[in-house]
């Protein structure tokens, strides 16, 4: 069988975790943890990086430190993961589905406006399959209505929008290194902080409450409970596992392209003939190939299409169903303007297998069965 997902190994992530052992420091917060944080701020020219348990506690603290209350709204796509909603949901914002544009299934920005209410507080933009949202135009509609914006670039590491990195654009980014993602630590993720007024309040908020952090850098001589906190600190044997993958971050991202151009040129003809559809790039991003997906007629062809894989010894899956169709999302909140691409689409998308160290050889062999089907 050909897995849909392999977790990514690099091969160096051992030698890591035996120095993070012999260390005796495999709690939050130790050279790991720095290390990683510190190449993520200057890869990414990110103002703040703090690395996290997930990218969900990454989504939960920028949510946090909007300071969503009861009664507030948030603008969001509902053609995303449970997490991207759940994070506004704790603090009792009432969430507000928009549609999504067909081409990149992206929250579709000209239908943002039209959403925005009194109690709009912020927007959560969705970066899927790191591929960019229309960054300009939501930043522009944000400061205007006076909203924050919230990046979900969990599966955008590395990738950028007119040369800025995903995560940083925004007020605040989230990644994940989950390990169906590009770049893993197993569970984990990272949280970007691009205003700097909000550093300290992140920081007591990942320390429990506390200024342990300003505490170890000599700011205050003893360190106490100031404020509202929880525990986003990810172990250090993590920790050490994301470094081996930042340090191979080239690497694996050129090994995902070659994969994602692969399938491409393989199926392009596929697209010509209208049989299927490919995705789009738009020019102004840089994608870090974190998906390969393809469009198939409707939901029946799909349904298809996914078993015949299967039969052919092929994992391939589709994605989510939209939040403002499941319990939670008709619990918490409304779609806002007609759903005209949401479910359609959703309805037709599969994703084919992506993972570093995907051989050429599997990718054409997926291909041809790919073919076959459709002729
Ligand atoms: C994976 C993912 C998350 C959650 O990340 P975890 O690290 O699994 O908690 C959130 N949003 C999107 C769009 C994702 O793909």
């Amino acid at each position: 069988m050909i897995s849909f997902n392999v977790p990514p190994c690099v091969g160096t992530e051992l030698k890591y975790i035996k120095e993070a052992i012999e260390s005796h420091k495999i709690c939050g917060d130790g050279a790991f943890t720095k290390k990683c944080n510190a190449w993520l701020e200057e890869r990414f020219q990110a103002q703040k990086v703090l690395l996290t348990t997930s990218g969900t506690t990454a989504l939960d603290m920028a949510a946090l430190l909007c300071e969503l209350e009861e009664g507030d709204e948030v603008i969001l796509p509902s053609y995303t993961f449970s997490s991207t909603a759940t994070s506004a949901v704790l603090g009792g914002a009432k969430l507000v589905f928009v549609d999504i544009r067909p081409d990149t299934m992206n929250i579709d920005e000209t239908k943002i406006e039209a959403a925005i209410t009194e109690r709009t507080k912020a927007i959560i933009a969705v970066h899927y399959a790191g591929v960019a949202c229309e960054m300009d135009t939501i930043t522009e509609i944000a400061k205007k209505h006076h909203l924050l914006v919230i990046e979900d670039a969990a599966q955008g590491v590395m990738s950028t929008y007119k040369g800025r990195a995903l995560g940083t654009i925004g007020d605040f980014g989230c990644y994940s290194f989950h390990e169906t993602k590009n770049y893993s630590m197993g569970e984990g993720g990272a949280l970007v902080i691009n205003n700097p007024e909000y550093n300290e309040r992140a920081e007591i908020l990942r320390e429990k409450g506390t200024n342990r952090s300003k505490f170890f850098r000599g700011q205050v001589d003893k360190y106490t409970w100031v404020d509202f906190g929880d525990s986003y600190l990810p172990s250090e044997l993590n920790a050490a596992y994301l470094w081996a993958q930042l340090c191979a971050a080239d690497e694996i991202n050129e090994n995902r392209m070659a994969s994602w151009k692969l399938y491409y040129e393989e199926l392009k003809e596929l697209g010509e003939e209208g049989k299927i559809q490919l995705p789009v790039i738009p020019k102004d991003c840089v994608h870090n190939a974190h998906m390969f997906y393809i469009k198939c007629k409707d939901l029946e062809e799909r349904t298809r299409f996914i078993a015949y894989l299967k039969e052919e010894g092929i994992m391939a899956v589709f994605h989510y169903i939209p939040l403002h169709s499941a319990p939670a999302g008709l619990k918490y909140g409304r779609f806002a303007g007609e759903d005209i691409y949401t479910t359609a689409e959703s309805e037709r998308l599969v994703r084919l297998p992506m993972y570093y160290g995907l051989e050429p050889e599997t990718v054409k062999f997926i291909c041809e069965k790919i073919k076959a089907f459709y002729h």
